[in-house]
């Protein structure tokens, strides 16, 4: 069974009900965690998933809403036996063990149970994370100075995952996408509730432009998250929004829910 777990889909502004962004992908034998946002440890426990239970997370860049949760997944996981898989571009990478220094800088490096695995900051990239499952990423448009890949998993006779955030709608996204069963995209606007907002100016999305990147992208299902708190009590808007009267499956998921993806064909 192949599953993902939302368990942060707030922006950089968490509420009651939204802790920021965190996925946690699920397959057979297989598990990678998605950002390290703060709080991110309370978040797996609560769906019964220990620290040392992660051997390996991506994470898109290096923003605190998405990296700020990972000295304490590092420290969580003193008495792991594995060594934490670390997927990302190399300006994040710095910033995670600058982050640890900065947390922790009386413990010594063996606390620091890491394997830093660059990925490229100027083309698609791709590394087998597991056997049978391959990690692609792709630089999407990103503010100066915080570079930031999106990510797709494909598995071996099984589905693939695309995940992009943190962006303006653009042709990588849609390159990387290509075909995916699910398509988790950010909408931390929507056009419907804020149309005085210029999403682009702030590298972020609208729902309706989710909607549009899945839909070139042909992506069959969609789900919406790194939500505004303006926007995040209107799931039904949301999903109305990015769907614009085609058959798009859109969800809007909750913190904690566990959603299962299956190949197209
Ligand atoms: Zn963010």
């Amino acid at each position: 069974m192949y599953e993902v777990v939302f368990l942060g889909t707030a922006n950089a502004f968490p509420t009651k009900r939204r802790s920021c962004s965190g996925l946690l992908i699920e397959a057979p034998g297989f598990r990678m965690l998605v950002e390290a946002s703060p709080g991110i440890v309370s978040r797996l426990d609560r769906i019964g998933v220990s620290p040392g239970d992660i051997r390996r997370i991506f994470i898109s860049h290096s923003h605190g809403d998405h990296t700020l949760g990972f000295p304490t997944l590092v420290l969580s996981r003193i008495r792991a036996a594995t060594r934490l898989q670390v997927y990302a571009a190399q300006d994040t990478l710095s910033m995670l063990q600058m982050l640890w220094t900065l947390a922790y800088a009386d413990f010594d490096s063996n606390y620091l149970k890491c394997d830093w695995h660059r990925m490229s900051e100027r083309r698609p990239d791709e590394v087998e994370v597991a056997p049978g499952v391959i990690l692609r990423t792709i630089v999407v448009p990103y503010p100066p100075g915080a570079t930031t890949l999106a990510a797709r998993w494909d598995f071996e006779d099984g589905p693939s995952v695309t995940f992009v955030t943190d962006t303006i709608p653009n042709t990588a996204s849609i390159q990387l996408a290509q075909g995916s069963d699910l398509l988790i995209h950010e909408a931390t606007y929507s056009a419907e509730l804020q149309p005085n907002e210029d999403p682009a100016r702030h590298f972020h999305s609208t729902a309706r432009q989710a909607g549009e990147v899945a839909r070139q992208a042909g992506c069959p299902r969609l789900a919406l998250v790194h939500l505004g708190p303006e926007i995040s009590n209107y799931p039904k808007v949301l999903v109305q929004e990015a769907r614009a009267d085609t058959d798009l499956q859109v969800i809007v998921p909750e913190d904690g829910e566990r959603v299962r993806v299956d190949a197209e064909s």
